[in-house]
């Protein structure tokens, strides 16, 4: 392969860390397993770019997987993070930011009256789960075909682009039993939900779903979906929980929720409400959050859960998600980038279908629409791989897969979409 690239560092760094951690990496889709070459060291990150440790820039669209919305390393969430880290990092006690950042998510989000804050969105995920079946008495859960709700058992179901990417439909170790209770339905299929309601009465606990799909590439709910499930639930005695881990803060301030006006009874979040330090969080009614211990029965708990650093990076960066045009901002940023993608793979002949909403996009190298995961899987994979590679060359940092959303920040300029968007006409004419 030619490559105008020079990545030796990255190679030397890559090599090592395969003798240290498996795949070399601490979570599997930075492997670049599904796309061509040696995954990209970074060195530092800043605004809307990453610097890899050969000193290569790129303009990233992947902003640590959500997180990164106001752009990397803000100025104001670094020196809000430096006066907190004076008081210490930990206290395992209650602290005030945490009532903070309650009191925002609170304001924000339709659906939440209380909060508990945990570390991660697979720990949100977990948790609302033993929420879900200890507030109604019932265990079966429904989840859709290519949405990802974290690593747990219960959900390693056809559990989206990670687990696709690597072509595992399930994961060794997580026994039939445990998973023997997670029913699943092609996303927007309305009549496959009451179908399992109708297969299961009075057993099903309730349904979870990304009510935007951003882990089987970028999947929008069709008009009328969300809402059927609002009364599919309703009907059934059954809760509704948007797992908003990577939809929160990002389709709208208030979520997909806020942006649909459908309201769930409860909803898990993560990546943006943490600015980029580890943080999930899950949150409700209050009948229902009031069974969470101490105030009820169910038990979670977390050592590091709600602290002072992580709630710091929260608050600042809601602060400033919340100033005026900000999301107008991010949605006119997101759409002219995704119109001038799609209009360079239609100069080049490439079958090419792609949506954005607020900071999310995505594209599939195949004619649309896609509606669910199934319909995802005829995107041509092995196009996206050299895709890929060629745009990294360019200065460009692309999701490594197929199958995940793009991000946007506020720190993207005009300048670095239109630069984008000339790699984007090159790469495709490369690869037509
Ligand atoms: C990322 C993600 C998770 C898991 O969050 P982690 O912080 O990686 O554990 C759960 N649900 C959705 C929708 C996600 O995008």
């Amino acid at each position: 392969m030619t490559d105008a690239l020079n990545t030796k560092r990255s190679g030397e760094i890559f090599g090592s860390a395969k003798n240290l951690m498996p795949g070399g990496v601490s979570s599997p889709v930075r492997a670049f397993k599904s796309v061509e070459g040696d995954p990209i060291v970074f060195d530092r990150v800043k605004g809307p770019y990453a610097w890899d440790v050969d000193g290569n820039r790129y303009i990233d669209y992947v902003g640590s997987w959500g997180p990164a919305i106001c752009g990397h390393a803000h100025p104001e969430v670094i020196a809000a993070l430096q006066e907190t880290l004076e008081k210490g990092t930990s206290f395992g006690a209650p602290c005030v930011l945490e009532n903070h950042l309650a009191e925002m998510v609170i304001d924000a989000v339709p659906s939440v009256e209380m909060v508990r804050f945990v570390n991660s969105g697979t720990e949100a995920c977990m948790a609302v789960l033993r929420l879900m079946r200890a507030f109604t008495g019932r265990d079966k859960v429904i989840k859709f075909e290519g949405c990802y709700h974290g690593h747990a058992d219960m959900f390693l179901v056809k559990a989206g682009s990670g687990v696709a990417t690597l072509g595992l439909p399930d994961s060794p170790g997580v026994p039939r039993s445990t998973t023997a209770n997670t029913l699943t339905a092609p996303y927007n299929d309305l009549e496959a939900v009451k179908e399992l309601f109708a297969e299961n009465p009075d057993a099903i606990s309730g349904v979870i779903l990304e009510p935007v799909v951003g882990n089987a590439g970028f999947i929008t709910p069709e008009p009328g979906f969300l809402e059927g499930l609002r009364e599919l639930t309703q009907e059934n005695g059954a809760l509704l929980v948007f797992d908003e881990v990577m939809t929160g803060f990002r389709i709208s301030y208030g979520g997909a929720q806020e942006r649909f006006g459908v309201t769930p009874d409860l909803t898990t979040m993560g990546k943006v409400i943490g600015g980029g330090l580890p943080v999930g969080a899950y949150g409700g009614r209050k009948e229902i959050m009031s069974m969470v211990s101490p105030s009820g029965p169910m038990y979670q708990a977390g050592t590091l859960s709600g602290n002072p650093l992580a709630m710091t990076a929260g608050i600042k960066t809601l602060e400033l998600l919340k100033q005026e045009g900000t999301y107008e901002k991010l949605e006119a940023i997101t759409k002219k980038l995704l119109d001038g993608i799609i209009s360079a793979a239609k100069e080049s002949n490439i079958a090419i279908h792609g949506q954005s909403i607020s900071a999310m996009f995505g594209f599939y190298l195949c004619d649309g629409p896609v509606r669910n995961f199934e319909e995802a899987k005829s995107a041509d994979t092995d196009r996206f791989s050299k895709l890929h590679r060629l745009m990294l060359q360019k200065g460009v940092y692309l999701a490594p897969s197929a199958f995940e959303a793009g991000f946007t920040s506020l720190a993207h300029s005009e300048d670095d979409i239109n630069s984008t968007i000339k790699a984007f006409k090159e790469s495709f004419s490369e690869i037509s």
